[in-house]
């Protein structure tokens, strides 16, 4: 078995064609009709992925989206019928994993999942020592004791980074790892986030730095006390 899939389309039988696609490639799939169902479905049955229509009746797949996220990490791979409309959910930062557009062929959505599982798979959970403390299954990150109450975008950055300290990534770069589909983003985008993250890191802990510019090339994570000593708080990287 490959994981339990929660399909949420209220398109019957579409979603009985996901449903049986998946099924051919080992998964176990849940089908649900109504945004309404999904949240209580998907604390009650810790789904591996959910395939979430926008357009549903109930409850639109944004506001399950959202809801979800707020207590679980489970891949979430929306799907629209406009390509237009993934411009407007990227800016929602919703934490959505991927974006399907309809229409699309079932085997393309199975390659996603696919995907999907595999990249989330290999992520590493950061258990930072010292005072950094990055919780991947709540998306929460602690910073001497405090919460720095980040969204998920932002704390997908913080981990990113931090998983190699001192290791520089360019824009680009940390563009990829945030958003999957990212036509529309720009550069500032990614300096913007950084920009909050660390207005967050220093409410949390105005004597400590994490996130360095690199002039003309972009950030790197290292953990450092405004002192300029350098702490031995390396974060620990543990699977
Ligand atoms: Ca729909």
């Amino acid at each position: 078995m490959n994981g339990k899939i929660l399909i949420v389309e209220d398109e019957k039988k579409l979603a009985a064609l996901l449903s049986d696609y998946l099924k051919q490639n080992g998964f176990e799939a849940c089908c649900l009709g109504n945004g309404l169902d999904a949240v209580p479905w998907v604390r009650d049955h810790a789904p591996s992925l959910v395939l979430l229509d926008l357009m549903l009746p109930g409850r639109d797949g944004i506001e399950v989206c959202k809801e979800v996220r707020l207590f679980s990490t489970v891949p979430i791979i929306m799907v629209t019928a406009r390509i237009e409309e993934v411009d407007r959910l990227l800016g929602l930062e919703l934490g959505a994993d991927d974006y399907i557009c309809k229409p699309f062929s079932p085997r393309e959505v199975v390659a996603r999942v696919k995907n999907v599982l595999r990249r989330v798979g290999s992520e590493q959970t950061i258990q930072a020592d010292g005072s950094l403390t990055l919780d991947e299954s709540r998306y929460r990150a602690t910073l001497s004791g405090h919460d720095l109450d980040l969204t998920a975008v932002e704390f997908k950055l913080l981990q990113f980074l931090a998983a190699k300290p001192g290791r520089i990534y360019n824009r680009q770069q940390l563009m990829d790892q945030i958003y999957r589909d990212q036509r529309t983003v720009s550069d500032r985008t990614i300096d913007s986030h950084i920009k909050k993250l660390r207005k967050k890191i220093n409410a949390g802990d105005p004597g400590v730095e994490l996130i360095h510019s690199v002039y003309g090339v972009g950030y790197k994570y290292g953990f450092l006390t405004r002192t300029g000593a350098k702490s031995d708080a390396t974060p620990m990287v543990t699977k």
